[in-house]
């Protein structure tokens, strides 16, 4: 194949990454997003193959073989509640691909006496520099998240100082490397750098603000592979890196408005330190008042308007489809029903939205916050399902609160509002909910899944 060809499927298969990263942005077009994205990187595999003179086939094929093995069981197998720890592994493995690379590439050119020229030597040192950093770094949120350690952030005296002082010492040494490429010790020493970076940049930060670093990891392992398209002059990988790259910083921006917080609140807060200790706000609210579905099939039996919003605990039980059942028998009736979908509900962004077309919901069912909030005042039943933090009005009306500002569901703004969890306990936050104790606000107690069971058995049978 010429190189003029290469070119042109590269071109195809970035055009196709940018069209289906477009797709991707609606539930509508997102399946066609995937497979345009997937159908791009086929071409750019395939004319990476017929490029390369000396590619040995046999080793590609096994390659291609033990991934999809693994990729296919491992994807299989995990339970949509552990799906943040596999992304973080994932993005772990893209950032160890790109240090390898442009490892092997250095040590290649060592054996030819070529050393790299242009801006490949800074390539080299951003790939080897930011894939080491990712790998670690995502290793340890995912030992955090899969509690194979602790959660709480690991903090120790002169942390801030230290951690300061090795970045400097790495930066100095990565200097040095883009001085002499070719030297193998410096480009050991960069590696070791910078997977002790990883390690030492994620552990203060506490194990429920994991996310948030999974998206920054991501934006890194796209940013690490688009140094080794410069590296390996490959202009694909080049743009799909920065493609993964800014998509990621986006992401993470957008998680972090959703939670009013500064990306270097996240990195150097510490948070989870102080809100697991105790819960905030737990002083006396007043009385919460438990119903049972029983009671509660009579007012939504009565409604003309539902809105249901779902939270972390609806993945935990598993409810989304006895949920979907149950809004339609309400729909059957005549209950006009949405969905009310915040930004960070559940553990990872688009968490609910994943549940929820699982389970085969409308997507035109699910509004999203800036355009439910006006609603909720006309809405006659509110069902929060395992939702704490993402509707507490502590966030508009408690300046002291340590979500004060973070913009939330204005449930409380319903007629009547039903909150189905299994006890008093605080949320992600660790935080108390002022929402329990509203006079409008009716708790029945137990499991997402099975209270919603019974409640659609009492609603047919009222
Ligand atoms: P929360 O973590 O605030 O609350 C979840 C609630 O679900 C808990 O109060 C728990 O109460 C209840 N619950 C747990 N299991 C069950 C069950 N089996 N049946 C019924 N209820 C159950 O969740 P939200 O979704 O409201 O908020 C998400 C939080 O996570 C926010 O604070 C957000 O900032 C944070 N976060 C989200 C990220 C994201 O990307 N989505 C990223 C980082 C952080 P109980 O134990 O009493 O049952």
């Amino acid at each position: 194949m010429t190189t003029t060809l290469i070119q042109l499927a590269y071109l195809i298969a970035a055009v196709l990454f940018i069209l289906g990263l477009r797709n991707l942005s609606s539930p509508k077009t997102a399946s066609l997003g995937n497979v345009m994205s997937a159908v791009g990187m086929l071409i750019a595999i395939v004319a990476t193959l017929l490029y390369q003179e000396v590619v040995d086939y046999g080793m590609v094929i096994a390659g291609i073989l033990v991934g999809s093995v693994i990729g296919l069981v491992a994807a299989r197998r995990v339970a949509m509640t552990d799906m943040p720890q596999m992304v973080a592994l994932l993005n772990g493995f893209g950032g160890a691909a790109s240090t390898l690379v442009a490892g092997a590439e250095v040590i290649g050119r060592i054996s030819t006496d070529q050393p790299p020229t242009g801006v490949v030597p800074i390539a080299v040192v951003l790939s080897v520099l930011i894939g080491g950093i990712t790998l670690t770094g995502s290793l340890v949120a995912f030992a955090k998240l899969q509690e194979l350690m602790t959660g709480s952030p690991i903090q120790y005296p002169g942390q801030q100082f230290i951690n300061a002082a090795i970045a400097l010492g790495t930066l100095a040494l990565c200097v040095l490397l883009v001085m002499s490429p070719l030297d193998v010790g410096l480009l050991a020493a960069v590696a070791g750098a910078a997977l002790l970076l990883g390690v030492l940049l994620v552990i203060p930060i506490g194990g429920a603000d994991m996310p948030v670093v999974i998206a920054l990891l991501n934006s890194y392992s796209g940013l690490a592979a688009c140094a080794t398209g410069f590296v390996l002059d490959n202009s694909a990988l080049v743009i799909s890196g920065s493609l993964v790259g800014a998509s990621g910083l986006i992401l993470t921006k957008i998680m972090c408005d959703a939670m009013n917080r500064s990306l270097g609140n996240v990195l150097f807060g510490a948070f989870g330190a102080q809100t697991e200790q105790a819960v905030v706000g737990g002083e006396d609210q007043g009385t919460a008042t438990a119903y049972t579905p029983l009671d509660a099939a009579v007012i939504f039996s009565n409604a003309q308007s539902v809105v249901v919003v779902p939270g972390y605990g609806m993945a935990v039980a598993q409810a989304q489809h006895a949920v979907r059942e149950l809004t339609d028998s309400l729909a059957e009736s005549g209950i006009e029903v949405n969905f009310a979908i915040h930004p960070v509900a559940g553990r990872m962004p688009g968490h609910m939205n994943v549940l929820l077309a699982e389970a085969d919901v409308p997507y035109d069912r699910l509004i999203e916050m800036d355009e439910i909030n006006p609603q909720f005042p006309e809405t006659d039943v509110v069902l929060v399902l395992g939702a704490n933090d993402v509707v507490n009005p502590a966030a508009r009306e408690d300046e002291s609160s340590p979500i004060y500002g973070m913009p939330v569901l204005e449930v409380d703004k319903a007629t009547h509002v039903f909150v189905i969890k299994r006890s008093m306990n605080p949320g992600f936050a660790g935080i108390q909910n002022p929402l329990f104790f509203k006079d409008n606000t009716m708790m029945i107690f137990g499991d997402a899944k099975k209270v919603v069971i019974e409640l659609n058995d009492a609603i047919k049978n009222y």
